[in-house]
C-alpha cells in the first residue's frame, strides 16, 4: 500500500472506500468539481455536504471490490462500499458519459478543490458558505450530466 497517494505512471489517480475494500482508479483531467447541498447527497453520506469531482467515466475503473448501487432517484446511481458504507460515486442515466466521484475518496483529496457550489437551497441552516466560490440555488447550468445539474 505504499503507493496510495501516488499518482501512477499514466497519469490516473487512485481512491478507494474507509475500509479499503473498494479501490478504483481514473484517468484524465476532471470537466467540474462542486460542493453539492442536496438533500440526497447530504443523507447518502451522512455528512452537510458531498464535494464531488466529476471525470470522464471512460478513465474510470474499479480495481478491487465491488460496490453496491442505490438508486437515489429514477435517473440516478449511487454506489458505496458494502462493508464500510463510503459513497463514492454518482451517475445520471442521461449523463453515462460522466461520473462523479467523492473528493474525499481520492487518496489526494486536495488535488481538486471544489470551484463552486450547487443546492444551496436545500443547504443546512449552520452549514457556514463563505468562501467565494460560485453559488448555485440549484443546479450549475454548466456540466448538465453532474450530480450539479439535477439529483
Ligand atoms: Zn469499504
Ligand atoms: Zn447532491
Amino acid at each position: 500500500m505504499s503507493d496510495i497517494g501516488e499518482a501512477s505512471h499514466d497519469g490516473s489517480r487512485s481512491g478507494g472506500c474507509l475500509c479499503g475494500a473498494v479501490r478504483y482508479e481514473v484517468a484524465g483531467e476532471p470537466e467540474a468539481s462542486s460542493i453539492c447541498h442536496c438533500v440526497s447527497c447530504r443523507k447518502s453520506a451522512g455528512a452537510q455536504s458531498v464535494a464531488w469531482v466529476v471525470f470522464s467515466y471512460e478513465g474510470f475503473r474499479i480495481v478491487s471490490g465491488e460496490p453496491a448501487a442505490f438508486r437515489s432517484s429514477e435517473n440516478v446511481s449511487r454506489t458505496f462500499c458494502v462493508e464500510c458504507g463510503t459513497t463514492l460515486t454518482y451517475q445520471h442515466d442521461e449523463d453515462p458519459d460522466a461520473i462523479d466521484i467523492t473528493a474525499a475518496s481520492l487518496d489526494l483529496p486536495d488535488e481538486f478543490p471544489p470551484t463552486r457550489h450547487v443546492w444551496l437551497e436545500d443547504k443546512l441552516a449552520w452549514d457556514t458558505v463563505d468562501d467565494g466560490l460560485q453559488r448555485f440555488e440549484r443546479g450549475s447550468s454548466e456540466g448538465e450530466s453532474s450530480e450539479g445539474a439535477s439529483s
